[in-house]
């Protein structure tokens, strides 16, 4: 045997560099989990019954085509089937962005902090993140996204709102923006919280991809839908984007069972937002309270709020943890907390309040 062959197969030494995803740490029987913007809500019934029904037949491959999401999804937003394409989770559909739009020399535009996956599928992709820091007002700064695009640059991840600060940006801003980006890189509109914004300034992604061919959007059926388990995502995008889409997918990447409830959860959308405007409330609540524990707070406009702790992250997780809630720290920046249920929102509300009282 040969001295490589017996050290393994070589893999890419790029990956060396690439962080693994870390997902929140999950929950023991005696604690709160809000730490991967989850919806506390179980299943409805009629969504469980017709996974439970797919379930029979799991020995099947599913529809590759998604014939039935599909069209009910272009029906809902007024788009061409064509323009629909699903994912593993909307991250597996922002993989396949990259991996359409970006290789090796390629960058790859997008805030930071913001969705901890854009740099790792960047990187996978063997192209080259291009991180631009928040604004002191946690929002995107677009001046300076603008102001870092290159000939090399092929595509700009928009986390609208963001993810983990929850600021959004509204209409005017988005609309300059989007119209000074050339017309040869992908902007992509990552709206995972969509259905949790509630400030009417803040545009819909779909109206703007409409008239903008290098304009796509990214939605989820993991937060305001509750099926994260179920791993449903889709883009909404012109041709040829959303055919690209269909090649860099890995194929037969959404079961049944995950066709089949989230054509339920769109048919059960009415009991589904109704769930969504009593964590919006809960995230007013919250918001509230937290203020008047004094913490300075920026505008959360999707189900999780952000504190910025900077040097006290970690401790702030580990007293959360200690007292059952467990929240997703970013070490020597801050902590983004799930907006859950009354009782784990209260609890993390008492540590919260502790911890004020300690500094
Ligand atoms: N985009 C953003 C901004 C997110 O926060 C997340 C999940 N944390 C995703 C995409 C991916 O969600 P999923 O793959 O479950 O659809």
């Amino acid at each position: 045997m040969s001295g490589t062959a017996a050290q393994g197969p070589r893999l890419r030494a790029s990956l060396d560099g690439i962080p693994t995803y870390k997902p929140g740490k999950p929950a023991g029987a005696d604690s709160f989990k809000l730490s991967s913007n989850e919806n506390p809500y179980e299943p409805l019934p009629g969504v469980l019954e017709a996974a439970v029904a797919a379930a029979g037949s799991f020995n099947r491959y599913p529809d590759m085509a998604a014939v039935e999401l599909t069209e009910e999804l272009a029906r809902r937003f007024e788009v061409p089937a064509e323009h629909v394409a699903l994912g593993t989770g909307s991250v597996s559909v922002a993989q396949s962005l990259v991996l359409a739009t970006a290789g090796p020399g390629d960058e790859v535009i997008f805030a930071w902090r913001s969705f901890e996956a854009y740099p790792i599928i960047t990187q996978v992709a063997g192209a080259t993140p291009v991180p631009v820091p928040l604004t002191g007002d946690e929002a995107h700064d677009l001046d300076a996204m603008l102001a870092a695009i290159t000939p090399r640059t092929r595509l700009i991840l928009v986390c609208n709102p963001n993810n983990p600060t929850g600021v959004a940006i509204r209409r005017p801003e988005l609309e300059r923006f989007l119209a000074a980006v050339p017309g040869d890189i992908l902007v992509v509109l990552d709206e995972a919280y969509r259905e949790f914004l509630r400030d009417e300034q803040v545009p819909d992604g779909v109206e703007l991809y409409r008239s903008r061919p290098n304009v796509c959007v990214l939605r989820t059926f993991s937060k305001a839908y509750g099926l994260a388990g179920l791993r449903v995502g889709f883009a909404i995008a012109h041709e040829p984007v959303a055919t690209a889409l269909r090649k860099t997918a890995v194929p037969f990447g959404v079961s049944q069972l995950a066709q089949d409830a989230a054509v339920a959860s769109l048919r059960a959308e009415d009991a589904l937002l109704v769930r969504v405007q009593a964590l919006v409330e809960e995230r007013t609540r919250v918001s509230a309270a937290l203020r008047e524990q004094g913490w300075p707070l920026v505008e959360s406009q999707a189900n999780f709020v952000w504190l910025r702790l900077g040097e006290r992250t970690v401790d702030f997780a580990a007293a959360a943890g200690a007292a059952g809630v467990i929240v997703r720290p970013f070490p020597g920046e801050g902590v983004r907390v799930t907006i859950g249920e009354t009782a784990a929102n209260d609890l993390f509300l008492s540590v919260a309040e502790a911890f004020r009282k300690e500094v």
